[in-house]
């Protein structure tokens, strides 16, 4: 069986949970570092009908899709869940801030959100004088030169950026390990078109997707930052979590699947931004700390979190050197022994 039919069969099991479809998926504030500008952060997750890929299978560690709506939110559905997000940044007062835009799927792809919509959407954040930047994740084969110019005819000179969930610049891992669907030319092929256009690049890595060991998933990541920076500004590490509905959790309910260590990923920054100084690296590790998501000891994983954080807001390699744990010398074990179980866990 093929692994886009396996992730399949797992997803045809959930039950996607009916939601208004004037409500949004999600939106939360935060801050984060704009290629040099630390700013507040308004991030939305639209529901729309949802990422066409993971419709049919789609990534094996992506449980976003079951974020999506049960049916076909109209535009001015989306246009009132845009509202509500924007309403949290009127009560918190935000004066100056960036806007995300996700929608568990393609920004651009018409079918979640039409052309027209998306201009609406678009001329809303770049008429409001508080919004500083905008920026919208896609899957790189929605990116045209029509869909560019269509964005910047709306964004009055404010900054579009696009993002794209590449994963890794390997094209075996993206798809033995994700089943992602694209390749590393398709990215590659969108950031050209983007430069052309003056739209920023950010690149999501995905740190120790299945089948890969530890120490494997570390030169992988270390490599896809080495390829990526020459088309990207922004590198964001996301680190694998188990989400529910997912292949990856199926590995994990076996044993078969342990999420990367926080460790890993303070060597990766570490190392990849003092070799690629000019470079914004970030990474926010989502569920530290917990049985699903990457972590160190009980003792030491909130406070590496929080350290993780603080990097990817100040740049500042040294801000990595202001936690230490006996743990290391046990993540330092596992990275000489892993490779001989695939990424299984050893220690649990
Ligand atoms: S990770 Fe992105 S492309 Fe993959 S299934 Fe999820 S939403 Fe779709
Ligand atoms: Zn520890």
């Amino acid at each position: 069986m093929s692994l886009n039919q396996t992730v399949l069969e797992i997803r045809e099991r959930q039950r996607i949970k009916s939601k208004p479809y004037d409500e949004p998926a999600a939106f939360w504030i935060s801050k984060d570092n704009l290629r040099g500008d630390i700013v507040d952060v308004l991030t939305i997750i639209f529901q729309t009908s949802g990422c066409y890929w993971g419709k049919q299978g789609g990534c094996t560690m992506c449980g976003y899709v079951y974020d999506s709506s049960t049916g076909e939110p109209a535009d001015s559905d989306i246009m009132a869940q845009l509202d509500k997000a924007l309403a949290q940044a009127e009560r918190r007062k935000l004066e100056r801030f960036m806007v995300k835009i996700f929608t568990s799927g393609s920004f651009l792809d018409q079918r979640e959100i039409s052309t027209d919509l998306r201009k609406q959407i678009l001329k809303r954040l770049a008429d409001d004088e508080r919004i500083v930047a905008v920026l919208a994740e896609t899957r790189p084969e929605f990116v045209t030169e029509e869909a560019a110019q269509d964005c910047l005819s709306v964004m009055g000179g404010k900054p579009l950026e696009y993002a794209y969930g590449l994963e890794t610049t390997s094209d075996k891992i993206r798809r033995e390990s994700i089943n992602k669907g694209f390749s590393f030319a398709h990215f590659k092929r969108a950031a050209e078109i983007a430069k052309q256009n003056g739209i920023f690049t950010k690149a999501y890595l995905m740190l120790k997707p299945p089948f890969l060991s530890e120490k494997e998933a570390m030169e992988d990541i270390l490599n896809s930052i080495d390829e990526v920076a020459p088309y990207a500004e922004t590198v964001s590490i996301n680190l694998c979590n188990v989400q529910n509905g997912t292949f990856v959790e199926k590995l994990w309910e076996n044993k078969e699947f342990r999420p990367p260590w926080l460790w890993s990923i303070v060597k990766i920054l570490k190392e990849a931004k003092t070799k690629h100084p000019d470079l914004y690296l970030m990474s926010d590790p989502v569920g530290a700390g917990a049985k699903r998501g990457p972590r160190n000891c009980k003792i030491c994983s909130r406070d590496v979190a929080d350290m993780i954080r603080e990097f990817s807001i100040t740049q500042n390699v040294k801000t990595l050197e202001n936690v230490d744990c006996d743990c290391k010398l046990l993540w330092e074990k596992e990275l000489l022994l892993d490779d001989i179980t695939f990424g299984a866990p050893i220690l649990e």
